[in-house]
C-alpha cells in the first residue's frame, strides 16, 4: 500500500471530516507563489493539511526542458520541510508515463478514504486551462476546486460549473518558475524569489545555468 500512511492519523479537531489541500506542479523550482498560495487556502478554508504533488512527467510541457523529477522533488520537499502542515507526496513522480491530475486525484481519493474532503488548489492560469479538459466534470466530482489570483492572468467566475470551483484572492507575487530559471541561465539572482534552500540546492547542483 503506497499512500497508508495517511489513512486515520489526521484529525480535524473539530469533529468535522478530515480536510486535504492538493497543490500539483511541475515546481522547476518551487517558489514563494507557490507556497503563499498553498500557505492561505490552508487558511481561508482550514485545511488540516497542504500535499505538494511534483508532476512526473507533466503531458502539456516538453520533456526534454523539464528538469529531472528527482530535482524537482528534492526542491519541493526543501521548501516545505519546515511547515508541519505542508508535505510532499511522490505518487507523480513515481508513476510511469505522462502525468495526469485525473489519476492522482482518483489515487489520493482512495487512499485518504470518502470521508475525507479534497481541495485542489491551482493558479489562475492552470484552473482556466483544465476547465478546458475533456474529463474536467470528473475532475470536480473528485475535489473541490480554488482557483488563484496570480499576476498577469485574469480568471472571470462566469461559466464555472456550479458549486464545484470557488476563486480566492491570496497576497499576489508575480513570480514564475519560468522566470526564476532565466534569471539564473543570466546570472541574476533568485534570493527572496524562491526559499534559501532552493537557491543553494540549483547553485549546489548546477540546475537551470546552461539550458
Ligand atoms: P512555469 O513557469 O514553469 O509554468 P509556474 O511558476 O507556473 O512554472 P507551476 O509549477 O507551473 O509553476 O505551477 C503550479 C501551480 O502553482 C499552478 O496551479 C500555478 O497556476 C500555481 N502558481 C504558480 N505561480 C503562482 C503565483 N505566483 N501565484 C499563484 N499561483 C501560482
Ligand atoms: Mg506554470
Amino acid at each position: 500500500m503506497v499512500h497508508g500512511h495517511n489513512s486515520g492519523r489526521r484529525s480535524s479537531g473539530a469533529g468535522r471530516p478530515p480536510r486535504i489541500g492538493i497543490m500539483g506542479g511541475t515546481f522547476d523550482p518551487v517558489h514563494h507563489g507557490h507556497l503563499v498560495a498553498a500557505s492561505e487556502v490552508a487558511h481561508l478554508f482550514e485545511l488540516d493539511e497542504v500535499v505538494f504533488v511534483p508532476t512526473g512527467q507533466p503531458w502539456q510541457k516538453d520533456p526534454d526542458k523539464v528538469t529531472p523529477p528527482e530535482d524537482r522533488y528534492l526542491m519541493t520537499v526543501i521548501a516545505t520541510a519546515e511547515n508541519p502542515q505542508f508535505r510532499v507526496d511522490r505518487i507523480e513522480i513515481d508513476r510511469d508515463g505522462p502525468t495526469y491530475t485525473i489519476d492522482t486525484l482518483r489515487e489520493l481519493r482512495s487512499s485518504y478514504g470518502p470521508s475525507v474532503e479534497l481541495f485542489f488548489i491551482t493558479g489562475a492560469d492552470a484552473l482556466g486551462a483544465i476547465l478546458g479538459w475533456h474529463n474536467a466534470d470528473e475532475l470536480f466530482e473528485l475535489a473541490h476546486f480554488v482557483g488563484c489570483n496570480r499576476p498577469g492572468h485574469r480568471l472571470s467566475d462566469t461559466g464555472l460549473p456550479e458549486g464545484k470551483v470557488s476563486l480566492v484572492e491570496v497576497p499576489a507575487l508575480a513570480i514564475s518558475s519560468t522566470e526564476c530559471r532565466e534569471r539564473v541561465r543570466k546570472g541574476e539572482p533568485i534570493w527572496y524569489l524562491v526559499p534559501d534552500g532552493i537557491v543553494r540546492y540549483i547553485n549546489k547542483t548546477g540546475l537551470y545555468r546552461d539550458s
